[in-house]
Order: structure tokens, then C-alpha cells, then sequence
């Protein structure tokens, strides 16, 4: 048992060179706080017996803590994340990974004064709402283009522009929940405007529209369903059915679409959802999209169509808090440029893995394999470990090998899709499958797989270049760590 009062005095531990080191570095305050925490944290631990520093060792332990501590809370909480879950867009994974000029854009603008908000051409104050709509319209389509924080907002702007203390008209079938805080009878409240269901579940036709029009209709609201799909006996009302009822009661049509596609996604197997230009040339007034889903760029929310709606929304006070920052703008640009210079499936990474081939994503996963068996090529990992005290039953350390699987597109889009995919099925052995997913979660970047019969389950079609080998030493630490080979 250790006596407590054998804790060295803060003054001695300040004295010591590591944290005189640390001092000359950091804020004292901070290292000083850090270093009562840690000598706090000890104490606890050694009243109740739960760790067995010897006494020579404590000031050792100390010192080693607050070195720990100090490092952590300098490294911030948010880090890379290696997908290996094959969900193309992972909004726990922070959906689209950006392409090389988005971020070479945000580097340029974030480092630098820029024209966010001026008219370089006259001299003035400008609007940084101009950026990106020249852009917006030429892909799309449409006649304006507004952006602002994410969709949530740009239907909430939408919503409370358009239809404040009216009624919007939308199917049963569309009262969407998107990541259970996005739901659309919600959303309508919060914007003043007050929704008339019609139709049922599974079958709205368009008369069920036409009925429920009076003279306090401001809007016909169409959702994307996009984390489910009806099946069986269904009818909904198209977009094509709906702009001809809006055109003649003269009542704009309004579209969430949540992801927004704006190429083709044919040739990755992927049909049947309209892209955005199909919208706007069906004659939708209003149609808002994600920035981060299918579009493939940073958290926004996009609004085009009709200028005298967009124009309506552009003088909304409430733009002002929903407005959106720089760094997003230069993202949004940088990726919205791909689009315009044609090769989206090449430059932009959520695109080029929706659109990989069979041939690509088979490639890949053979690649994984090989590049794993050549990290371990010196360990003896099929062989039973020759450590003697290890206890164990088992005649290999891992087993590796290539294997299908489905992979899926996530993030509000194709909900019921499956992707044909391939990857990489690891079976721990000794070592627990909780205890191996959790490891490689600790590790900086993290790994986050699948899991399926007690087996690691990493897809291909989510690794970015470099993943592979990254995954391989990271595995191969954490057999060195469980085993000591
Ligand atoms: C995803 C989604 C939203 C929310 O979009 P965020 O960009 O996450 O705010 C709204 N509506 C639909 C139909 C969606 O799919």
C-alpha cells in the first residue's frame, strides 16, 4: 500500500524538465490545471487499490499523464475516420469526403482576405450570395439559385417565404423523418405555415390535390422519400401532374428533394430518382437540395428555381441566420466546377465510388488482401503463436480473404438500393470481434467496418487511396498489441 502522502507537491512536479518543457509551450494555467487533474486521478486510484504504481514510480506516472492529457486536448475530438462500411454516404461519417479542388478552393479562401462580400468589378459592397448562383444555373437549369447551411434550412426559408400563416398541401405518404430530427409536419409548424395532408399512405393521386385547394393554399409541397420506400398498391402524384395542377390554380410547386443528383447515375447501376435539371425542366418553382449528399460537396442547402420566389427568400430577415460561411462557398464552388468541367465521376469521390465498376471494386478488394498478407509477411499468423502462455486453442492468430458483399448508398438516397460490392472478411480468432472493432476505433484515423457473423466485414467501394495500407497497419498493431508476436 502506497502512502499518499508520498504524492510529490505541485511544486515539485512543476520543476521537472518535461513540464517545464510543457510550460514554455502551453498556457501555465492550462498545464497547471491539467497537472491537479492528473495528480487527483492518481490519488483516486491508489485510495481504492486499483492500479500498482510502485512508490518509486509515481512522480514517473504523473508526469506521463499530464504529458497524455495535454496531447489529447491539443489533438481536438474530431479526426479522420477510415469507412469500411460501404455506406457511400455515412452521415455519422460526415457524408461526402470533399474532391481536390473543393479543398484546394477552401485552403486558397480560408487562408487569405477574399471577395466574399464585394463587387471586385465596381468597387463595392457585393453579395456572397452571388457566388456559386452563376453556376448553380448553368447546371441546373434554372432561372436563380440561393444557398444557405444545409436543406433543413433552405425548406425552413422556403417554407416560411412562401406559405407563413397559409396552407401547404402534401401526400400522407411523404410526412418524411430524416435522421430523426428533420421531420416535415415539424418543419411546417416551426415556419408558420400550416399543412393539409391529403391522400393516404400509400395512394395520393392528384385530384386528392385539387380538392384540398382553397384560397388560403400558398404552396404544393412534394418530399423526397428518401430514407424509405412504399411498396406494394402505390400511387403518388408526379412532378409532371402536380406543376400542371400548380400552373393552373397558379400556386407554386415546391420540391425537397433532399440529395439533389446532378449527373447521371446510370451506368453505376443506380435509376429511377430524377436528377435536379429533370426537376427544374418538369417546371418544379421551387426545388432545395442537400450540399453533402449526392452532390458530393460540403453541408448546404440548395434553393433554384423561379427567380420571383428566390428573390422573395433573398429578403427574408431569417436568411441572415441561416446564412452560409466561405469556407463552404469555396468548397461548394470547387465541386460545382467539377460538374461544369464534365468529369464528376472521375473528380468528385462520392460520385466516382457510386460509379465504380464491378472490374474497379473487385480490384480493390484483391489489393486490400495482398497488401494486408505482405504487412504481416514476416508474422507467422496462420500458425499457432509460439507464445507459451498464451493459452489459446486456436491454430491461427487472423484469416483473411477477399468476399462479395452489398454495399449501400446512405445519406437519403436509393433507401431500398444495393450496390454489388467486394471487400475484405477478417476472422480475429483469438481475439474478440468486439474487442479488435474496438481497438481499431481508438486508432487515429479510426476504422469503422462491418460485422457479420462474428467477422470483420471492410468494403472497398468507401476506402480512399491509401486506405488500404493504412488498414493493414493498423491491424497489424493491433495484433502486435493483443499477442506481442
Ligand atoms: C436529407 C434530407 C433533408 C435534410 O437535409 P440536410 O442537408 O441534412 O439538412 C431534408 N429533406 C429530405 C427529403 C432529405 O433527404
Amino acid at each position: 500500500m502506497i502512502d499518499l502522502k508520498r504524492i510529490p507537491s505541485m511544486d515539485e512536479i512543476l520543476i521537472q524538465e518535461e513540464i517545464k518543457q510543457l510550460i514554455s509551450r502551453y498556457n501555465r494555467d492550462f498545464v497547471v490545471d491539467t497537472a491537479r487533474t492528473a495528480v487527483a486521478e492518481i490519488r483516486a486510484a491508489l485510495r481504492i487499490g486499483s492500479t500498482d504504481i510502485d512508490t518509486g514510480s509515481i512522480l514517473t506516472a504523473i508526469i506521463g499523464q499530464i504529458m497524455i492529457k495535454i496531447e489529447n486536448s491539443n489533438s481536438g475530438t474530431l479526426q479522420r475516420v477510415i469507412n469500411g462500411t460501404g455506406v457511400v454516404l455515412h452521415t455519422n461519417l460526415g457524408r461526402a469526403p470533399l474532391g481536390a479542388q473543393a479543398i484546394r478552393h477552401i485552403q486558397e479562401i480560408g487562408k487569405s482576405y477574399n471577395n466574399l462580400e464585394m463587387d471586385l468589378d465596381r468597387g463595392e459592397r457585393g453579395s456572397r450570395y452571388y457566388h456559386v448562383e452563376a453556376v448553380l444555373k448553368r447546371i441546373t437549369g434554372a432561372e436563380a439559385a440561393l444557398v444557405v447551411n444545409n436543406n433543413a434550412a433552405a425548406v425552413m426559408l422556403g417554407l416560411t417565404t412562401l406559405a407563413a400563416g397559409k396552407e401547404v398541401i402534401v401526400s400522407r405518404g411523404q410526412l418524411v423523418e430524416i435522421g430523426g430530427a428533420f421531420r416535415i409536419p415539424e418543419v411546417m409548424k416551426l415556419s408558420g405555415a400550416r399543412l393539409v395532408e391529403v391522400g393516404t399512405t400509400n395512394k395520393t393521386y392528384v385530384s386528392d390535390f385539387s380538392g384540398a385547394i382553397n384560397d388560403e393554399t400558398a404552396l404544393l409541397f412534394s418530399a423526397h422519400t428518401s430514407n424509405y420506400q412504399i411498396v406494394g398498391f402505390t400511387a403518388q402524384v408526379s412532378t409532371k401532374e402536380l406543376v400542371g395542377l400548380g400552373r393552373d390554380k397558379d400556386i407554386p410547386v415546391f420540391l425537397d428533394l433532399g440529395s439533389g443528383i446532378l449527373t447521371s447515375l446510370a451506368h453505376g447501376g443506380l435509376k429511377g430518382e430524377p436528377t435536379v435539371q429533370e426537376c427544374v425542366e418538369a417546371g418544379a418553382d421551387v426545388i432545395t437540395f442537400s450540399g453533402d449528399k449526392m452532390l458530393g460537396g460540403p453541408q448546404a442547402g440548395i434553393i433554384v428555381g423561379k427567380r420571383q420566389y428566390i428573390d422573395r427568400m433573398k429578403k427574408n430577415q431569417l436568411l441572415r441566420a441561416l446564412r452560409v460561411d466561405k469556407l463552404i462557398l469555396a468548397g461548394l464552388e470547387g465541386t460545382l466546377l467539377e460538374y461544369l468541367a464534365g468529369h464528376p465521376e472521375e473528380n468528385i469521390p462520392i460520385i466516382q465510388m457510386l460509379t465504380a465498376s464491378r472490374e474497379e471494386i473487385e480490384k480493390k478488394a484483391e489489393k486490400l488482401v495482398s497488401i494486408l498478407e505482405k504487412e504481416m509477411s514476416d508474422i507467422d499468423y496462420s500458425k499457432t503463436p509460439h507464445s507459451a502462455n498464451s493459452g489459446r486453442s486456436s491454430t491461427s492468430l487472423i484469416e483473411f480473404k477477399k468476399i462479395n458483399l452489398e454495399d449501400m448508398v446512405g445519406g437519403g438516397a436509393y433507401p431500398i438500393h444495393k450496390l454489388p460490392g467486394a471487400g475484405m472478411e477478417i476472422d480475429f480468432k483469438g481475439l474478440s470481434l468486439e474487442k479488435a472493432a474496438a481497438e481499431l476505433r481508438l486508432q487515429n484515423p479510426a476504422l469503422v467496418a462491418r460485422r457479420q457473423d462474428n467477422k470483420m466485414l471492410i468494403s472497398v467501394r468507401t476506402l480512399l487511396p491509401g486506405d488500404e495500407k493504412e488498414i493493414a497497419v493498423m491491424i497489424r498493431k493491433l495484433l502486435q498489441g493483443s499477442t506481442g508476436v
